[in-house]
């Protein structure tokens, strides 16, 4: 049987990617329990070794082993994620929570422990290379995290407790992406009042998919219900969509998320009670650059009263123009995008309609692909031969200057069923060279809704920020240059994650970008001049409402984190009760719920949320690096950003890091100044990720905010 599995052959392609079309969903169970097997093996060979531990013998062979669990189990997960079915689904149930104690149970192994300890407390008399010493701590912390000093019964249970939460986050998944394929029905012309063509082409598509190709509908995903409350003049649609929305996971039924966040968090603060730890946030935030609570929420309350206050004033202009057009009096949470629409055109006299035909996907993928040129010397060219799980996917060879090969970039841009929603970035494989030279091969994944037949997919301006967003992650895992695989790519402290992403941002808006790559569909002309400056002078548009919706999303994660007594928990009144403790304005809501907020149950951003912000902070600084250079693209800079960042990956402390790139530490000005929350900082004039926020894979364990 195991002869015939393509997972546990060669693969002939040279790119590094699986013979897709071969795998069937019934060869996983046995490839992963195979790699599982063989991995098992190897840990027990490094375990039971007679020698005394060496740094090789040792931390570096812990690094080099399980190479073909490495190989496979990314596969399963992409597919899991972005191409799944009910077989694939079901044999997810199954091997998610063993592999998880798969990997707990090597984490928390008191021989590996044993091993490991020795070594660090020979201190600095142990010779090995700086790169070499941080591996070795990031083993032992591991470690010490996952439980492998604890006595026995302790470990054990803990085991029990990471297998459990596997389970649930697996459960809690499905739910989310079974509730996002249900929709909203619109029977009538009437209903459609207000849609652009594009959304009615989509709305009609996506009804045709479900078997109703007279009628239209708006699946209750992110990515169609938000232009829905854009541009939607029906007040009562609008309304039922945003609760339909807004209600995923949290009914009565199949897909009740609320049982499963009760238990996530009662496990949580469990095994953060074993570990020594107060409560999980103060367990989550040991192993972050923001080091502590206390520090967390001193970022995001030192964001929180300027962004509601910005937010009440964007809300007073709203209600003025709805008031003038004969709408509410009081704007309700369904209203606010859609008069801020009618404020932005206004305003900017910028409409969306007018931008999208200068943001073909087309010109931007080579928007992507010639900044990252410009900046880091690699160019990318397409393999049309390479294997493929759907037609959309793009697979491109990263290339350096000299032709030698970075790795293999593969793109996954369109909304399906059986996918996640969201955008993410993911690794198939990590750089490493402890274990012979081993090239990347990173995806991005994106959920844009797909043109009429014939006819070029058309961005808005926050699909262009999610696609250079995308990139900036994809670029930290591509660009990655260190031995060692644990230290690899994106695989750093959850806080540091968003910056090499959130950074590449800035450059989506850059003018000479624009003016070289934002040219019409139709005429190839270049984006005229004055809509440049009208997109330019928006970029602080309705940042308080952004700014806000985000913030208390983070304030409910950190503050439901901190609870240590679950038996009776309401997680909607809970959620309710903080909100209104922290003064929540009524016309905004949270952009994440508790029940559906995959991040935290899904992912691996519990008590994390936050670190979008903490990136913002590093981002916003970071970037004035290359305004006071006077040049976007400025030699010197982008090569201290290379050498320093994206190439790093955890291979040294983030503080250190960041500091060698920039010469000194970031402060939080430029973020305030950034989002238009504070008078102008001269030295920021950038925008800021109001998109769609990542959850990924690689990035997260597996990746959509
Ligand atoms: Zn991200």
């Amino acid at each position: 049987m195991n002869a015939d599995n393509p997972l546990l052959q060669p693969w002939a392609d040279d790119l590094g990617l699986p013979p897709y079309p071969a795998i069937d969903a019934a060869h996983f169970e046995p490839a992963i329990e195979a790699a599982l097997a063989a991995h098992r093996a190897e840990i027990e060979r490094i375990a039971t070794q007679a020698e005394p531990p060496t740094f090789d013998n040792t931390a570096a062979a812990l690094d080099r082993s399980g190479r073909l669990l490495a190989r496979i189990e990314p596969v399963f997960r992409g597919l899991a994620t972005a191409n799944t079915s009910a077989k694939l689904q079901e044999a997810e149930r199954r091997l998610s929570p063993k592999l998880a104690s798969h990997w707990a149970s090597i984490a928390r192994d008191p021989r590996l422990f044993a091993r490991l300890d020795a070594l660090v407390r020979q201190g600095d008399a142990l010779p090995i290379d700086a790169e070499s010493r941080r591996l070795l701590w990031r083993l032992h912390r591991d470690a010490m995290r996952a439980g492998a000093p604890l006595d026995g019964a302790a470990r054990e249970r803990l085991g029990r407790i990471v297998e459990r939460q596997a389970a649930l986050m697996t459960q809690f998944a499905q739910n989310v992406l079974a509730e996002e394929q249900q929709c909203l029905w619109l029977e009538r012309d009437a209903d459609l009042a207000g849609l652009p063509a594009d959304l009615r082409e989509s709305a009609r598509a996506a009804a045709a998919s479900r078997g109703r190709p007279q009628a239209w509908a708006i699946a209750l995903s992110r990515s169609a219900v938000v232009p829905f409350l854009v541009f939607s003049e029906r007040r009562d649609l609008r309304e039922r969509a945003f609760r339909l929305w807004k209600g995923r996971g949290g009914q009565p039924g199949d897909m009740d998320n609320r049982p499963i966040v009760r238990e996530l968090l009662a496990l949580r603060a469990e095994q953060a009670r074993l570990l020594g730890e107060a409560n999980y946030a103060a367990y989550a935030l040991a192993d972050r650059m923001a080091g502590s609570v206390a520090a967390v929420f001193e970022l995001l309350h030192a964001v929180w009263a300027p962004a509601k206050q910005r937010a009440a004033q964007e809300e007073a202009q709203l209600e003025a123009i709805a008031r003038a057009e004969g709408g509410p009096e009081r704007l309700e949470p369904w209203d606010w995008r859609f008069y801020a629409e009618r404020l932005r055109r206004q305003h900017f006299a910028i409409d969306d309609g007018e931008i999208r035909p200068y943001f073909a996907l087309e010109n931007m993928l080579s928007a992507l692909f010639d900044c990252a040129q410009r900046l880091f010397g690699v160019r990318f060219v397409e393999r049309h031969e390479a294997p493929r799980y759907s037609a959309d996917l793009r697979v491109f060879e990263a290339l350096r200057e000299d032709g030698s090969r970075v790795g293999t970039f593969v793109f996954d841009n369109f909304a399906r069923p059986g996918k996640r929603s969201g955008a993410w970035m993911s690794a198939l494989r990590w750089q490493s060279r402890g274990g012979g030279s081993v090239r990347p091969v990173v995806f991005n994944n994106s959920n844009f809704p797909r043109a009429a037949p014939g006819e070029p997919v058309l961005l808005s301006l926050d699909d262009v920020r999610t696609l250079f967003h995308e990139f900036g992650h994809g670029l930290h895992g591509l660009l990655s240059d260190v031995t060692w695989e644990r230290l690899s790519g994106t695989r750093v402290l959850r806080d540091f994650v968003e910056l090499p992403s959130q950074l590449f941002e800035h450059w989506a808006l850059e003018p000479s970008v624009l003016a070289r790559h934002a040219r019409h569909v139709r005429t190839g002309e270049p984006m005229p001049a004055a809509l440049v400056e009208r997109l330019l002078r928006a970029r602080r548009f309705n940042q308080g409402f952004e700014t806000v919706g985000f913030v208390a999303a983070a304030l409910v994660d950190m503050h439901v984190h901190l609870l240590t007594d679950l038996a009776d928990l309401d997680v909607a009144a809970f959620e309710r009760q903080t909100l209104r403790m922290l003064g929540m304005p009524d016309a905004i809501a949270p952009y994440h719920h508790l029940v559906h907020f995959q991040h935290l149950f899904a992912g691996s951003y519990a008590a994390g949320y936050y670190v979008y912000l903490w990136a913002e902070v590093l981002d916003a600084d970071g970037h004035g690096a290359f305004v006071e250079a006077g040049d976007p693209f400025d030699a010197a800079t982008a090569g201290r950003l290379l050498r320093h960042i994206y190439s790093r990956g955890d291979s040294v402390d983030p503080a250190e890091a960041y500091r060698s790139f920039r010469g000194r530490d970031p402060t939080v000005a430029p973020l305030l100044a950034q989002r238009g929350l504070v008078a102008e900082a001269r030295s920021s004039p950038s925008g800021s990720a109001d998109s769609d926020r990542n959850l990924s894979s690689a990035v997260a364990s597996p990746a959509a905010p």
